[in-house]
């Protein structure tokens, strides 16, 4: 069973582009179809591979975006265009509704949330590390959870927030959960702080305290998890409840 199990996340199958929409300027969201999927937990991530007409392959990872509802195939994908990237720009500006492209998945089980956790969650995103942490808030969401969630989003501009109005949505609507930005480069009119990266104050301010004993799960670019999982520990977090998730290059 646990082998057959295994074997189905291995399994290349081939996905079909069912809609698309975009998040920002850069950030697209795919809508996949996926034959066979098994289901899939929020902090979840499948392999892409793409194979060139002369049989060349690239792979790269991918959060699932979407919380999975118990049944269907459907597994949505927020990608972040890299101008000078290999496949990122493919997924956001060439793949078009009603094509295919192989996929893998799911995979990772410790930067996973799960209903069963009864700690108080913060999350912690540096500009598309918000994907699994917006599978996490949708998981919660589908679940009627009252579990207190906060996220402490961080993006260059307002414009470059994926999900802002659903997340804005989902603030108004339920008090359980919580949302501040972090603007690096320029804030939205009226903002009472200056552009700035998260520090300790950002952390210390809107995440919460370590008394708490929280569920920490920081995603993003390699250098800002590293910065805020540093911070975390710094303020008292227990090493071992911050989970991080790194996509590569740097801030
Ligand atoms: C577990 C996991 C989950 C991921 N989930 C997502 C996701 O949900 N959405 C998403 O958009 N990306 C995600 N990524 C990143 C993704 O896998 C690719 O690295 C990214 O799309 C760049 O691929 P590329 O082929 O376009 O660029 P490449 O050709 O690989 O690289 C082009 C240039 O961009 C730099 N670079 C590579 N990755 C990044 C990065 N993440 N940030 C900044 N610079 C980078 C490289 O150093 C290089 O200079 C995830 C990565 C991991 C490991």
């Amino acid at each position: 069973m646990a082998r057959a199990a295994v074997s189905g996340r291995l399994t290349w199958r081939a996905a079909t582009l069912t809609a698309a929409r975009w998040e920002t300027p850069t950030a697209r969201t795919l809508v996949l179809d996926v034959p066979d999927w098994p289901g899939h937990l929020p902090g979840q991530h499948i392999d892409v591979r793409l194979t060139a007409p002369d049989g060349y392959r690239a792979q790269r990872s991918y959060s699932i975006a979407s919380a999975w509802t118990g049944d269907g195939g459907t597994v949505e994908l927020t990608v972040q265009r890299l101008d000078d990237g290999e496949v990122s720009p493919y997924l956001t500006d060439v793949v078009e509704v009603g094509e295919q492209v192989e996929l893998r998945g799911p995979v990772g089980g410790w930067f996973v949330w799960r209903q069963t956790q009864t700690a108080p969650v913060l999350l912690i995103a540096g500009g598309s590390g918000v994907v699994p942490l917006m599978a996490m808030i949708r998981a919660r969401g589908e679940a009627r959870s009252r579990q207190p969630f906060r996220l402490i989003y961080s993006v260059r501009t307002p414009g470059d927030a994926c999900y802002a109005e659903e997340l804005a949505r989902r603030v108004r609507d339920d008090p359980g959960l919580d949302v501040r930005f972090v603007y690096t480069r320029k804030t939205p009119d009226g903002w009472p702080d200056p552009p700035k990266r998260i520090d300790v104050a950002t952390i210390n301010t809107y995440g919460w305290p370590a008394d708490f004993t929280p569920d920490c799960y920081v995603c993003g670019p390699t250098t800002f998890v590293e910065t805020a999982a540093d911070i975390l520990v710094a303020l008292g977090h227990d090493p071992k409840r911050v989970r991080t998730e790194r996509f590569g290059g740097t801030s």
